[in-house]
C-alpha cells in the first residue's frame, strides 16, 4: 500500500466508524451500513434545448423525468442510504453526468433499483431509460440491449473472511463454497469445472456477504470494485484477495435499437471524462475503497 492509500484508508475507517456511531452501531446486514461513497453528491451543468432524435428521450422529455436503473447495495458504486433513501456512488455520479447532458437535473431523475438478474428484461420492456450498475458489456448481452462505454474496467475477484488463509486465489477454490448472484458474469465464470468450487447462488451481493460473515460460505465472487467496497465497510472482518481473473468492462445499458440515444450517452461519457468530472467523481467515491484510478480510453467505441 502506498502512503497516500494508507492515509485514505485510515480516513475511510474513521469516517465509517463515525457514521456507524451516529447511526447507533452496526445494522443487521452488511449492505445497509452507510459508507464513504454515501456522502458525495456531484452537480453537473444541465444542457438546454436538447434535440436528439431518440424515441426514449422524447418520451422522457415529455414526462420531464428520466428513469435510471441502478444498484442499491454496492458501497461506493450504487448505494441507497436506508434512512434518507438517497442513492450515491460512482455509478450514480455517471448516471447524473449523462442525465445532465441529456437535459435533466438531479431532481428530475427517478432512480430505480434493478438487480443483476432483471437488467435485460427491465431494459427491453422500456421500464427504465438507461441503466448504470456495474454492468459488463459482452456479446451475449448485446443481443438483447445496447451499450455505451466502457467507462470503467473491473475484474472478478474473491472476498473472504479476514482470518481465512486457505484461499489464495481462483486456483484454491476446490471444494469451497463460493457465493455469487444470478444473472452476473462472475457466477458464470466460477461455475466452470476448472475451479472445482461449490457455487451458492443468491439474488443480491449483500445477501452473499451476509452468508460470508455468518460462515455459511467461504468466499464471495464478483468484480473487485464491488468487493473492495464491502471490505472497506468491514475491514476488521473481510478482505479482498486481489488477483482479478476476468475483465469486466462496464457499460451503460439501454434499449437495443435506439442508436441516437446510444450516441448521445457515448458523447456524454466522453465529455465528462475529458472535462475532469469523471476523475473528481471517482476520487470522491470508488477511489475511497482502494480501487486505483485508470482513465478510460477515448474516443469510446461506437456502433
Ligand atoms: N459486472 C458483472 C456483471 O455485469 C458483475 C457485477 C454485477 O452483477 O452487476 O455481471
Amino acid at each position: 500500500m502506498t502512503m497516500r492509500k494508507t492515509a485514505a484508508a485510515g480516513a475511510l475507517v474513521l469516517a465509517l466508524t463515525m457514521t456507524a456511531t451516529a447511526c447507533g452501531g452496526e445494522s443487521g446486514t452488511a449492505g445497509d451500513k452507510p459508507a464513504g461513497g454515501d456522502v458525495y453528491d456531484g452537480t453537473y451543468k444541465v444542457a438546454e434545448n436538447i434535440k436528439i432524435d431518440s424515441a426514449v428521450l422524447k418520451k422522457a422529455q415529455k414526462a420531464k423525468k428520466i428513469r435510471i436503473g441502478v444498484k442499491a447495495d454496492q458501497p461506493f458504486l450504487g448505494f441507497q442510504n436506508a434512512t434518507s433513501k438517497k442513492y450515491s456512488g460512482f455509478d450514480i455520479e455517471i448516471a447524473k453526468m449523462i442525465a445532465a447532458d441529456l437535459g435533466f437535473s438531479k431532481d428530475q431523475i427517478d432512480f430505480k433499483t434493478i438487480n443483476s438478474n432483471s437488467r435485460e428484461t427491465t431494459i427491453s420492456r422500456g421500464a427504465i431509460d438507461y441503466y448504470v450498475g456495474t454492468y459488463t458489456i459482452n456479446d451475449e448481452r448485446k443481443q438483447q440491449v445496447g451499450f455505451a462505454g466502457p467507462y470503467y474496467t473491473a475484474g472478478a475477484d474473491l472476498l473472504v473472511r479476514k482470518e481465512d488463509k486457505s484461499i489464495t486465489g481462483p486456483d484454491s477454490l476446490k471444494g469451497k463454497k463460493v457465493c455469487s448472484i444470478v444473472g452476473s458474469t462472475p457466477l458464470q465464470e466460477i461455475k466452470k469445472p476448472k475451479y472445482g468450487a461449490e457455487t451458492i447462488e443468491d439474488g443480491t451481493y449483500s445477501d452473499c456477504v451476509k452468508k460470508l460473515v455468518d460462515n455459511q460460505v467461504d468466499a464471495v465472487t464478483t468484480d473487485d470494485a464491488i468487493l473492495k467496497g464491502y471490505a472497506a465497510q468491514r475491514p476488521e472482518k473481510l478482505r479482498v484477495i486481489g488477483k482479478p481473473f476476468t475483465k469486466e468492462p462496464y457499460g451503460v445499458g439501454m434499449i437495443k435499437d435506439d442508436k441516437a440515444l446510444r450516441d448521445a450517452i457515448t458523447t456524454a461519457l466522453e465529455n465528462h471524462i475529458k472535462n475532469g468530472d469523471y476523475k473528481k467523481a471517482y476520487a470522491e467515491t470508488l477511489g475511497k475503497s482502494g480501487s486505483d484510478f485508470v482513465a478510460p480510453e477515448t474516443p469510446l467505441p461506437r456502433y
